[in-house]
């Protein structure tokens, strides 16, 4: 498969092309059509499969489409939440994501991680259609009331074996439990034991899973 067979809209596939990306690779092959035909997905996947574009263009072609049909006001509030495990991921994550939106004018992308000033971040969520953020800091912002679930449809959990490892079951459930409502949720994993099982069942109904 290409690229272009996969119902992704041109400024995305602009900017496949500027990052010089020809051909998907295996993760984004099966995971990229998946994900846009709806549903919950687990994937097991590594570092460096190009997951992080197997997640991405599905859920910011979503996104798009979403912000494109003009449903999103006045509140302006996310529409797809990706959890990473640490900053330096969740970092890296919004750069590739900025990467991809570069021709889609007017989806913008908040990062919200710990060790940031709240100002600027509360600047950032206002208005922002993808969040990339780590459990802790997203979940002060739910608890104060500094972001509007209302509209989340998507939930993509990167690392979710480093997230669990890093103590955030519980942050992640009460994220969960915030965005209850939502159409999606994609978890990818490097491995999938019984403790990332048992997270998929709290989050997920009735997931598919993606093995490569
Ligand atoms: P990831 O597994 O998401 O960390 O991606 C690993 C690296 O592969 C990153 O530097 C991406 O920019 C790159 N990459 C992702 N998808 C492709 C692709 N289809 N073709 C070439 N490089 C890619």
């Amino acid at each position: 498969s290409t690229f272009a067979d996969m119902g992704l809209a041109q400024p995305f596939l602009d900017a496949i092309n500027v990052l010089g990306f020809t051909a998907p690779t295996p993760v984004q092959a099966h995971v990229v059509p998946s994900a846009l035909s709806g549903g919950d997905w687990i994937v097991a996947s590594q570092t460096g499969s190009g997951k992080t574009a197997a997640f991405l263009l599905p859920t910011l072609q979503k996104t798009w489409e979403f912000l494109r049909s003009g449903k999103n006001n006045p509140s302006d509030a996310p529409f797809t939440l990706i959890l990473c495990p640490t900053r330096e991921l969740a970092q890296q994550v919004s750069a590739d994501a900025i990467n991809l939106v570069k021709q889609a004018k007017g989806l913008r992308i908040a990062t919200v991680v710990g060790g940031t000033p709240y100002h600027k971040q509360r600047i950032a969520l206002k208005g922002a259609h993808l969040v990339v953020a780590t459990p802790g800091r997203l979940l002060d912002w739910i608890n104060q009331g500094g972001i509007n679930l209302a509209c989340l449809n998507t939930l993509v959990l990167d690392e979710a074996d480093r997230m669990l490892d890093l103590g955030f079951m519980d942050e992640i459930t009460s994220i969960h439990e915030a965005c209850e409502h939502r159409q999606q949720t994609l978890m990818f994993s490097a491995t999938f034991a019984a403790r990332e099982m048992r997270l998929a069942s709290t989050l997920m109904s009735d997931p598919q899973r993606i093995t490569l």
